[in-house]
């Protein structure tokens, strides 16, 4: 599905003299490129405050414990998501709130969030899936109205940008209150083993999340709060300090490849090719509204998972994101939900496939992959 190799051979000389300078100075923990790198990113998303942390998990959990949410209140996600999303909010003893999403752009759905606010919901994590942003737009209206934070989960999405009615751009994670990435190696700027960071333009909060992943401490061996231990290590730094300022190169590399897949597919009937907000179907060189974290069809009409085993016999990696509705997860079942409220995630469970997406992806590999597709529909 991704090809991590060869995006370090293009790599590599960079990368190797950045984590050589960190073992030269053995400032393995906090060293300087945990902070040139949280300096970097925060000029990249044009953003106040990036917190390093362990990673898109804790990320999420802390952004959460920074608001501080209490158990019992009530946190609205979209039923279509990686589970980490709905974890941290049951682990904080908060209630997750699961609704549908939109069936074209696999996004929470802004209707169903409105329905499902009680007088205890405190904050909406929309997630940006697969790398296109949710309905920012809408969302921070219904927030506004029912003075509710929003966090975003950003894992997939970053280097995207959300345009607004009025022409305004803004990246993803520099929407609502505070945001979440991870720097797991398959995201769109992955390092080389786990990380992750809180993004936020609120002061104040930039200042109590920074104790909360040390600890809790504010002054050395002073806890004010309960915190937990989540650090980005100086390695993982100096990697993404390397790969940063090629993050725009490759989500542009990865649109090329979703362009070319697009135009594959295009006049399949059986096949739905990935639909965006903007009219460039997201693909064009100019607009970046989606960076592609996953390139995901849907498939009508034909046994989904019968094409995945044809797949794999090929040789050719596919996966299925996601194959069961967090609703129906034995960990998050609730007997507040009904399935007339999730028509689409129960649709959709049934005919996503994401195909190969990723920097090194050629021509030939995609006219394979495709070519192997069609041929199975058509047959
Ligand atoms: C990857 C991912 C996470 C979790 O990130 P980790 O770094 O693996 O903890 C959270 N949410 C979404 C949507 C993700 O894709």
């Amino acid at each position: 599905m991704v090809d991590l190799k060869g995006q370090y051979n293009g790599i590599k000389e960079t990368v190797n003299t950045s984590i050589q300078e960190v073992l030269d100075n053995t400032a393995y923990i906090n060293g300087p490129q945990v902070h040139e790198f949280q300096k970097e990113l925060e000029t990249y998303l044009n953003i106040k405050h990036v917190i390093p942390c362990a990673n898109g998990t804790d990320a999420l959990q802390i952004a959460m414990m920074g608001l501080g949410l209490q158990p019992g209140d009530e946190v609205i996600t979209a039923d279509f998501t990686f589970a980490a999303t709905v974890e941290v909010i049951a682990l904080l003893q908060l209630t997750p709130v699961l609704v549908d999403v939109e069936p074209d752009t696999f996004n929470i759905d802004p209707k169903a969030i409105e329905k499902a606010i009680t007088a205890k919901t405190k904050a909406i994590v929309p997630v940006h899936l697969f790398g296109q942003a949710a309905n920012m737009e809408a969302i921070l209206d219904i927030a506004k109205k029912h003075n509710l934070f929003v966090i975003e989960d950003n894992a997939q999405g970053i280097g995207a940008t959300y345009t607004f009615k009025d022409g305004t751009k803004k990246k993803t994670g520099n929407l609502g209150d505070v945001a979440s990435t991870s720097f797991f190696p398959s995201k769109n700027l992955g390092c080389y083993g786990d990380g992750g960071a809180i993004f936020t333009n609120n002061d104040d909060l930039a200042h109590t999340i920074r104790g909360i992943v040390n600890h809790g401490m504010y002054k050395r061996y002073h806890h004010d709060v309960v915190g937990v231990n989540s650090r980005l290590d100086s390695i993982q730094a100096a990697v993404l300090r390397a790969k940063l300022p090629k993050l725009d190169v490759y989500n542009t590399a990865r649109r090329a490849s979703a362009r070319k897949y697009n135009a594959a597919f295009k006049n399949i009937p059986q096949i739905e090719i990935p639909i965006t907000h903007t009219k460039c179907e997201g693909v064009c060189d100019t607009c970046d509204c989606h960076v592609f974290h996953q390139y995901t069809l849907k498939i009508k009409n034909i046994d989904r998972d019968a094409l995945v085993a044809h797949l794999n016999e090929n040789n050719i990696p596919c996966g299925v994101y996601y194959p069961i509705p967090l609703h129906a997860q034995k960990a998050y079942s609730n007997s507040r939900y009904n399935e007339a409220d999730f028509p689409v995630t129960n649709q959709l469970v049934k005919e996503v496939i994401s195909l190969p997406m990723h920097t090194e992806l050629d021509d030939e590999q995609i006219k394979f992959i495709s070519q192997t597709i069609i041929d199975f529909i058509t047959q």
